[in-house]
């Protein structure tokens, strides 16, 4: 069976096809630059690993025209005919507290994520167009979407509840639905696997630092904590999003700055986190910085790795047992330093790192990096968005 999974944003279009029977990618790309002067698409197979075309891509349309084109072409392309793809799995930014699993998506649906862009303005309706187009393209092909929040609708109520007025949220869904949950979820299925254990056995604490950043108590599989919350502003310090800040610094900048609403938003999402610190958002630039004894590099560093330590003992007291400590996306798997710093410290809570282990890296998809004494294992983990897509898309067709 093959399945071809969607992440369209608002300019962009990611894609990769799976062969499930052996998993394998038959074709992968990245639609960029829609509604620019000139749009940019890369696709791979494994025959053809660097094709690439410049051209105006004036709408997601257009975009995944040119991606099926590639698909079917007689030379490079994978398939011979669209009637091959049996189910399209599409990444949902968010689904509210409608949907808490993947979904076979049919106009009722479409109208709750739509509905759902009050909560997701930047996210759902890009997500919604991709569906659109690909329903269009792939007519005979089943349509899920798999949404960002669903892992995290497991949280109790004191985890997602704010403490304001409860009509915001009865009235106003205003609480924490958390993000990167499909991330989250393969890395936690990963974790207990590896660990020889039944998921529904398993506590975990995940971190997915990439250039957004999020960290998750996992519970007996569930997700029972996470610092994203009602957007993925908050949590983590991240690439361009600073993570928690007290909000009355935003009633002081409205107020007595007089930015606007707008302005904030943007200072908060695009300009600040690491890039705001030191004017880099890139970690591994900022470590070549703090090599060289730069002051702003190394107290950004120190902030990003201190936060995350902070949830690490935060998530370890309402876990109580931890099995195991989890590292994962671009940061989380591949920075020994970002890692070091966020364990060293840690052993009376569990966690201690074997030093070599952790400077040798990733070995495989799962590597283990504590001493032997760690009470809890500490893993690096290579996620798979993409994969946990497909798979997720194909219980779905199962009925599992
Ligand atoms: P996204 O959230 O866009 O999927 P990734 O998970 O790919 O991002 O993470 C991207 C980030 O990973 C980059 O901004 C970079 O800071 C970081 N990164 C990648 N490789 C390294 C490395 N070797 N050392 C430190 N940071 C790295």
């Amino acid at each position: 069976m093959k399945i071809l999974v969607i992440n369209a944003g608002s300019s962009s279009i990611k894609y990769q096809l799976f062969e499930m029977s052996d998993r394998s990618v038959l074709a992968a790309g990245l639609v960029e630059r829609i509604g620019e002067a000139l749009g940019h698409l890369k696709h791979k197979t494994p025959k053809h690993p660097d094709i690439e075309q410049e051209a105006p891509i004036p709408d997601h349309q257009e975009g995944l025209n040119r991606v099926v084109q590639l698909l079917l072409d007689p030379e490079t392309g994978v398939i011979t005919s669209p009637d091959e793809i049996t189910a399209v799995g599409h990444r949902v930014v968010h689904g509210g507290e409608k949907f808490s699993a993947p979904t076979v998506i049919n106009t009722e649906v479409l109208e709750v994520i739509d509905a759902l862009s009050a909560l997701a303005p930047l996210h759902n309706p890009a997500n919604l167009t991709g569906i659109q187009v690909a329903m269009k393209l792939f007519p005979h092909a089943t349509q899920v979407a798999i949404f960002d929040t669903a892992f995290h609708q497991t949280m109790p109520a004191h985890a997602y509840r704010y403490a304001i007025p409860n009509e915001l949220y009865e009235q106003n869904h205003v609480r924490v639905y958390g993000f990167h949950g499909t991330s989250h979820l393969y890395v936690s299925k990963a974790a207990a696997a590896h660990l020889g254990k039944p998921l529904t056995a398993t506590n975990l604490i995940t971190a997915h630092l990439g250039n957004g950043a999020s960290i998750t108590a996992v519970s007996q599989g569930r997700s029972v904590d996470t610092s994203m919350g009602f957007s993925p502003l908050p949590g983590l310090i991240m690439g361009t999003r600073s993570g928690d800040v007290d909000p009355a610094v935003i009633f002081h900048l409205a107020n007595v700055q007089g930015m606007s609403i707008a302005e904030i938003d943007k200072l908060l999402n695009k300009q600040s986190g690491l890039l705001g610190l030191c004017g880099d958002n890139d970690l591994r630039d900022i470590e070549r910085r703090v090599d060289e004894g730069d002051a702003a590099a190394t107290l950004a560093f120190e902030m990003y790795a201190y936060r995350i330590r902070k949830y690490v003992g935060a998530y370890t007291a309402a876990l109580g047992q931890v099995d195991a400590l989890v590292f994962t996306a671009g940061v989380g798997e591949n920075s020994p330093a970002i890692r070091e710093a966020v364990c060293t410290g840690l052993d009376a809570l569990g966690y201690a790192l074997d030093l070599e282990k952790n400077a040798a890296g990733k070995t495989g998809s799962v590597t283990e990096i504590q001493a032997a004494e760690s009470r809890a294992k500490i893993l690096v983990i290579s996620t798979n968005e993409e994969l946990e897509i497909a798979l997720q898309t194909e219980a779905v067709l199962n009925g599992d």
